[in-house]
């Protein structure tokens, strides 16, 4: 096998000489890669792919991210990153907000979508808050039925069944642009 990077859209090969492999689609006439990466070529099999790189993405303090409400303890959260300031991120990495008087008030629930502003790396744990008025959820579902939920003041209200409950909302509850919130 040779390597060579590759950005999306990038020619690696020609079809004549090799078949697409993973994250490379052809345009007729050459391949091209679909992702930014590592062009592979396996002679053997005559097959093109291309591995993606592997984004470093650590949230620093100050970044904004939106991920999804993963856990939810006693007194705090843990969101499952998806995107930081606005960019994807696949690294699968976890933080934890702490929800002061959440017993008395339901500020998310596993499987909302939240933005969120990192405010410490302790211990290997990144911190988060959803205190202000963009943070807080984006998009959430019906607990009973799992319907669309439409905002209600501090609330959220099912368009199916009624049913009303407390969230943390964020400003930009239910706009489809929220990947972009935090980017540049
Ligand atoms: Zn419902």
């Amino acid at each position: 096998m040779s390597q060579k990077q590759a950005l999306p859209g990038d020619k690696i090969a020609i079809i004549e000489e090799f078949e697409t492999g993973t994250n490379t689609f052809d345009d007729g006439q050459s391949i091209r890669s679909l992702v930014v990466g590592t062009a592979e070529f396996d002679k053997v099999n005559r097959i093109a792919k291309i591995t993606e790189m592997k984004k470093r993405a650590v949230a620093k303090v100050g970044d904004t991210i939106v991920g999804n409400v993963s856990a939810l303890m006693n007194n705090m959260f843990a969101i499952n990153m998806l995107y930081i300031n606005g960019n994807p991120t696949h690294a699968g990495v976890e933080c934890i907000c702490q929800a002061k008087g959440a017993k008395k008030r339901i500020l998310v629930r596993v499987g909302d979508i939240v933005a969120a502003k990192i405010i410490s790396h302790l211990n290997g744990v990144i911190h988060a808050v959803i205190n202000e008025p963009e943070l807080g959820v984006l998009f959430s579902q019906c607990v009973k039925c799992g319907s669309k939920v439409i905002a209600l003041g501090s609330n959220v209200k099912c368009v199916d069944c009624g049913y009303i409950e407390e969230r943390k909302l964020s400003t930009k509850f239910g706009n489809s642009d929220f990947i972009k919130i935090g980017s540049s």
